[in-house]
This record gives C-alpha cells, structure tokens and sequence, in this order.
C-alpha cells in the first residue's frame, strides 16, 4: 500500500506539470512558430500518466479524480507536517497520525476529504 500513496503523489505532480505545460501552450497558441518539442513532451507525460494511474486502485484515482474536481486547487493529496493536514491546516486524530506513520494504508483527512501522507 505504501506504493500506492508514493504513486498517488507522483500523479498529482504529474498532473500539476501537464496543467502548466496546457498553460503554456494556451499563452503560445497565437505565436506562429508552434512548439512541436513541448507537444511531444506533453504527449509523453500522459502516457506516463496512464501508465502510473494503472499501479492504483481504481477506486482511489476516482476518489482523487473528485477531489480534484472539487477542490480546484489540484491539492487532493497534501502532507501532514507535526500531526496537521497541509490542506485544511487542521490536526488529525492521533490515531490517524499513527496510521500515516504505519504507512501501510491510505488515509483521508477527516476534515477535509483529501488524502494525506506522512513526510
Ligand atoms: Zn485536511
């Protein structure tokens, strides 16, 4: 299960990076020369997004898939730094920071909704 949580991380970050890259392109879509490398590159990262979204339950990507929806901030998966949720800056019940600290599972903020992961 503690791959599942790292898994779940990278595809946040990978997210976030695809986010910018349509960003970018969306600022650069008037310029006449258009960027085939960065094309290429965001075409790349959705395969590897594919690819890293198979290593997760399929219950879990729909659960983040929602909060993300939700959220709007794309923080469906926060830390939990000294016992509090990055995300609602609220502390979590000492017996979920236990759980964090177990790593064997995946847990959800009880306040907020999103997942959390001990650093
Ligand atoms: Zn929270």
């Amino acid at each position: 299960m503690k791959l599942q949580i790292e898994n779940l991380v990278k595809l946040q970050n990978l997210d976030r990076e695809i986010a910018n890259m349509l960003g970018n392109e969306e600022a650069q879509a008037s310029d006449s020369d258009f960027d085939f490398d960065s094309l290429e590159k965001l075409d790349k990262m959705r395969r590897k997004r594919v690819r890293l979204a198979k290593t997760i339950d399929k219950r879990i990507i729909r659960y983040y898939e929602r909060l993300k929806g939700n959220k709007g901030d794309k923080n469906a998966v926060v830390p939990v730094v000294n016992a509090v949720c990055q995300g609602c800056n609220i502390s979590v019940p000492t017996s979920t920071a236990a759980k964090l600290q177990r790593k064997d599972s995946i847990t959800t903020c009880d306040h907020c909704g999103r997942f959390i992961y001990s650093v």
